[in-house]
């Protein structure tokens, strides 16, 4: 047997084995989906002579595409370099920036950020002289671009007032802010799909020479695609689809992000044909891990029946912390990590960013290094931004809000009102801000600065194209004074070090993938949050992250922490059942990162927005039988585990209350149970409040 399927089950090797036609593999987590798809993509070039400029994989990161690549290099040699594998926002910059002119795109177009995008918007509001935050606006572009569906049939649906203007002004912004975007030569993220749906839609030719490019496709993590990737998946896989998606509904958890799970649900639908094919096998987490991940996302009513067995036998059991606050928490973890040792393979996941500061402080004063993935964006400071924004400029001068950020920083004498004079300018003759700049002389009485910043602008435009991207910054920080100006700051020390790594990232890069500017700045503005550099961070560190970024990632042991109502499920997510159950399958795919140890803990009382407040446990403890949990105390030491089952009658108290049940408590009164936990249980009691209680000790009747 080829070497590439001994290493596979058999359901895999019949996924790595299908050759022509769609194909759907469908199955739980860790249960190797990822892994056949690169088993497939080695096969397809070794036993079936399809050649690497025939493949593509659509992968959910930039990073996962960048290992599945390396993996296949070392598979089946140099020649997968030439394997298409991105994101679909990658795969849609490559084929813009080669066609971008039949959608009106300049050769030259920039991608805009978040950042960006508020900047545009706030001139779009000035202009239209509203008194209102970009934020709203920002977040209807987002909706009205993840669906796709346009403008109209999002107001068909919006509510009457945005961001505090009447719908029908939102809908001029939105227009006026497309308009602005275009006419600097830029596009948004979300952009970058529907530019190519409408590519691909209004020139079959376009599609038929992409078409050859991507003969086998594959889509990875397919359950959180949106409704935009779908079309374009449609699209490129066309009438003959030679398509293998892979995914695990009950690991959708971008639904925010408008990913709809339909979208794998109805792959039978949208190809009658396809074979599907289920793996059954966990090859990931130990059982007990595994019997936990079980039972949580059983609970879930929208979900279809899976099957996931374990192949990995013994295993520890499952350790749940109760900690009295939120900092005896962080204080667990550290010292458990460094009992545990082997930083490397240890994680500690969280549903949100603002958790990590405390996690951080104990570890790092626990001598712990520390790898923080996607708290703040490097990209996002300012002084890289900054240099960024020169970069922009210099590859594409129309773009009038990275002009701005850099006219005058370091400060060269042009002020706000100068530039407001030539922005009048610009727009009374109808061209763009660089263009005013150019003409200085006509508009301003002392043009002298402005005429020497273009003289420096038009160097940078050179070697923009000359350079590469490390010498193009060099020159930048060279005739700018930038680091001198920096060290003139209260805080410059840092901020010169975030120069410092930019200017390693570009080094890295030229090395790894190499390219012009332009191409570099396509990187940086792929490049999600959660895969940027972290300057520093050793190899041999804990990694902190969001339960969002961990998706299709795995470590011998992980931690879930701040496993409380309000936090997980989160507090935006109580009212729908949809959010709820969403909730519930993030849970899921923290549990089942784990290999070999998982510790579950929560807080009794945590700070949120500056105020304490008494917390819940999850209601989704509640779904783990108690059997299946091995409390532990502040210090790690658990109780003997037990050598038997745990005694029937313990087992019967906690499960005889439930949430919602009403209660005789002798001192008390009557009461309604609000959460039961392990030993514990929380009774509100009308007229007395809430009480925990001691099981065992507070004699409750049921009534
Ligand atoms: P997720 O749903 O989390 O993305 P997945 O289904 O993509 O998970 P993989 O990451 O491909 O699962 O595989 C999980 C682990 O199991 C990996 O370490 C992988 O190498 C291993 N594995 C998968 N299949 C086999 C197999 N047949 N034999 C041994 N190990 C396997
Ligand atoms: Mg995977």
């Amino acid at each position: 047997m080829s070497d590439l399927l001994s290493t596979l089950n058999p359901a895999q090797q019949e996924a790595v084995r299908h050759f022509e036609g769609p194909a759907l593999v469908v199955a739980g987590a860790g249960s190797g989906k990822t892994r056949t798809v690169v088993h497939r993509i080695a096969y397809l070039m070794r036993e079936r002579r399809v050649y690497p400029s025939e493949i593509l994989a659509v992968t959910f990161t930039n990073k996962a595409a960048g290992e599945m690549k390396e993996r296949l290099v070392r598979m089946v040699g140099p020649q997968a370099k030439e394997l298409w594998v991105a994101t679909f926002h990658a795969a849609a910059v490559r084929i813009l920036r080669v066609y971008g002119e039949y959608v009106g795109l300049r050769p030259g177009f920039v991608i805009y950020d978040e950042d960006d995008q508020n900047a545009l918007l706030k001139e779009v509001l000035k202009e239209l002289e509203l008194e209102a935050k970009p934020g709203p606006f920002r977040a209807m572009l987002d909706r009205i671009k993840n669906r796709g569906e346009g403008l109209s049939a999002f107001l068909k649906e919006a509510p009457d007032y945005i961001g505090g203007v009447p719908k029908e002004v939102a809908a001029e912004v939105y227009h006026r802010y497309q308009k602005a975007l275009r006419s600097q030569g830029a596009v948004d993220f979300n952009d970058l799909l529907l530019l190519t749906i409408e590519l691909f839609e209004g020139h079959p030719e376009v599609l038929r020479k992409v078409r050859q490019r991507a003969r086998f496709i594959h889509v990875d993590e397919y359950q959180d695609t949106n409704p935009v990737q779908y079309r374009l998946t449609r699209l490129l896989a066309g009438e003959k689809p030679n398509l293998m998606v892979v995914g695990d509904p009950d690991q959708s958890i971008y639904g925010f992000r408008a990913a709809d799970i339909q979208n794998i649900l109805r792959f039978t639908q949208d190809y009658p044909e396809a074979r599907v094919i289920r793996l059954e096998e966990n090859y990931r987490s130990s059982r007990p891990i595994l019997q936990v991940a079980n039972a949580v996302i059983e609970k879930n009513a929208l979900r279809l029946e899976k099957v996931l067995r374990p192949t990995k036998e013994g295993g520890e059991p499952v350790r749940l912390y109760r900690a009295p606050n939120a900092r005896e928490e962080a204080a667990f973890v550290a010292r458990e990590v460094v009992r545990l040792g082997g930083y490397q393979g240890i994680a500690v996941l969280y549903r949100t960013n603002a958790q990590s500061r405390l996690l951080e402080e104990h570890l790092r004063r626990a001598g712990v290094p520390v790898r923080l993935v996607g708290a703040v964006g490097f990209f996002e400071r300012r002084e890289v931004k900054d240099l960024l924004a020169y970069a922009r400029v210099a590859v594409n001068p129309a773009d009038g809000i990275n002009l701005r950020r850099i006219v005058n920083t370091p400060p060269r004498g042009v002020g706000a009102s100068t530039v407001g004079k030539l922005a009048d300018y610009a727009q009374k003759a109808g061209v763009s801000l660089y263009e005013a700049f150019c003409s200085a002389q006509q508009v301003l009485s002392r043009p002298q600065p402005v005429l020497a910043f273009v003289e420096l602008l038009q160097e940078l435009m050179e070697a923009a194209f000359e350079s590469s991207p490390v010498a193009f910054f060099e020159q930048v920080l060279e005739a700018t004074g930038f680091r001198e100006a920096l060290r003139e700051e209260p805080d410059g020390e840092e901020r010169l070090q975030n120069v410092e790594e930019l200017l390693r990232a570009a080094r890295d890069w030229e090395v790894e993938e190499g390219g012009s500017l332009s191409e570099f700045l396509d990187s940086v503005a792929l490049t999600a949050r959660a895969e940027e550099p972290q300057g520093q961070a050793p190899a041999e560190a804990v990694t902190l992250m969001t339960l969002h970024n961990a998706k299709g990632l795995e470590f011998p042991t992980v931690f879930l922490v701040g496993l409380e109502e309000n936090l997980l499920p989160h507090r935006n997510s109580l009212s729908r059942l949809e959010d709820l159950e969403e909730e519930r399958r993030l849970f899921y795919v923290g549990i089942t990162r784990a290999q070999e140890r998982l510790y579950l803990s929560y807080a009794e009382e945590r700070e949120t927005y500056g105020r304490r407040e008494y917390t819940r446990p999850s209601r989704f403890l509640e779904d783990i039988p108690r059997e299946l949990l091995w409390e532990v105390g502040a210090f790690g030491e658990a109780p003997a585990p037990p050598s038997h089952p745990p005694a029937k009658p313990e087992k019967a108290l906690h499960q005889g209350f439930k949430g919602g049940e009403k209660v005789r408590h002798p001192k008390f009164g009557q009461g309604t149970v609000v959460a039961a936990m392990g030993e514990e249980v929380t009774v509100m009691f009308p007229g007395v409040g809430l009480k925990r209680l001691a099981l065992r000790f507070a004699g409750l009747e049921r009534l």
